[in-house]
């Protein structure tokens, strides 16, 4: 039986090409780029938060396993702090399942996947995904979220594998500043100047994504499909992905011709040890 990660099924759905590079070539990119950086630092931190660690321990668990240059570092903790003060996350979801790996056997396939958050709110589980951006228009997580797969299988597993059904789901989303340092301004001047723009709020947003019983069946088959386009070698390019969420995908050199063999672009791309 053929084992596929949903996000391995993602990256299919989104281009099946960008599939081909990251995992029949096992490519990855050598430049991470801030975005990406900011990402994994706020998403470690998120874990190790919610996993019971308090504020210090958890950025310093970060900095260890996902590190930021010292720059960013600070804004970060900034961002961070202020999280915790406006969206009060103790308050919010009392965590039940932290980074819980699953494994699932559906149809003639094998799926496997990571949540991010499975908490007990109010009663009820919900689940969480957490998500970074540096963009101040939320509206393609909107769009998004209706058609998103990996999510409505993690609800399904939710209810399959770690026998907690949820009937709710949310991005957690939390935005990367773009303020720049003024030429006159003191470096504490302007860690502060970031935290009053966060207080006028629009850095972070917990954008409700539905889920129940059609929206999983639809969601399941879609990812038969594509593991089924996978095992006939579709790979076509889908140009509508070279960029999205505000970031252009690592491919595009190859894809733009650029790059003739990203296999053999060393200075790009690395070959991924596969687990
Ligand atoms: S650059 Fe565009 S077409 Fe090429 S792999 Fe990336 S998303 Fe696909």
């Amino acid at each position: 039986m053929n084992h596929f990660s949903v996000s391995s099924l993602k990256t299919f759905a989104r281009c099946p090409r960008e599939f081909h590079y990251r995992y029949d070539l096992g490519l990855e990119s050598l430049e991470k780029g801030l975005d990406l950086e900011f990402g994994l630092f706020t998403h470690f931190y998120l874990q190790t938060r919610f996993a019971g660690f308090d504020f210090k321990d958890s950025i310093g668990a970060a900095q260890v396993n996902t590190p930021l240059s010292d720059y960013w570092l600070a804004i970060a903790k900034v961002v961070l702090e202020e999280y915790e003060n406006l969206q009060d996350i103790g308050a919010h979801y009392q965590p039940e399942v932290v980074e819980g790996s699953f494994e699932l056997t559906i149809g003639k396939y094998r799926y496997k996947g990571t949540i991010d958050l499975l908490a007990n709110r109010g009663g009820e589980y919900v689940l969480v995904d957490h998500k970074t951006t540096k963009s101040k228009d939320l509206s393609a997580f909107m769009d998004y979220r209706t058609f998103d797969p990996q999510l409505q299988l993690y609800a399904y597993a939710c209810e399959h594998f770690f026998k907690k059904p949820v009937r709710k789901m949310y991005y957690n989303v939390i935005r990367r500043p773009l303020l720049k340092q003024k030429n006159i301004e003191h470096f504490p001047q302007f860690l502060e100047r970031i935290r009053d723009n966060i207080q006028s709020g629009g850095y972070f947003a917990e954008i409700p994504v539905e889920t129940n019983d059609l929206l999983q069946y639809q969601a399941i088959c879609d990812l038969n499909e594509y593991a089924d386009m996978i095992e006939m070698g579709h790979r076509p390019r889908n140009a509508a992905s070279c960029r999205s969420f505000g970031r252009a995908c690592d491919f595009v050199p190859v894809c733009s011709g650029e790059v003739e063999n990203p296999e053999l672009a060393s200075d790009l791309y690395q070959v991924r040890v596969r687990k």
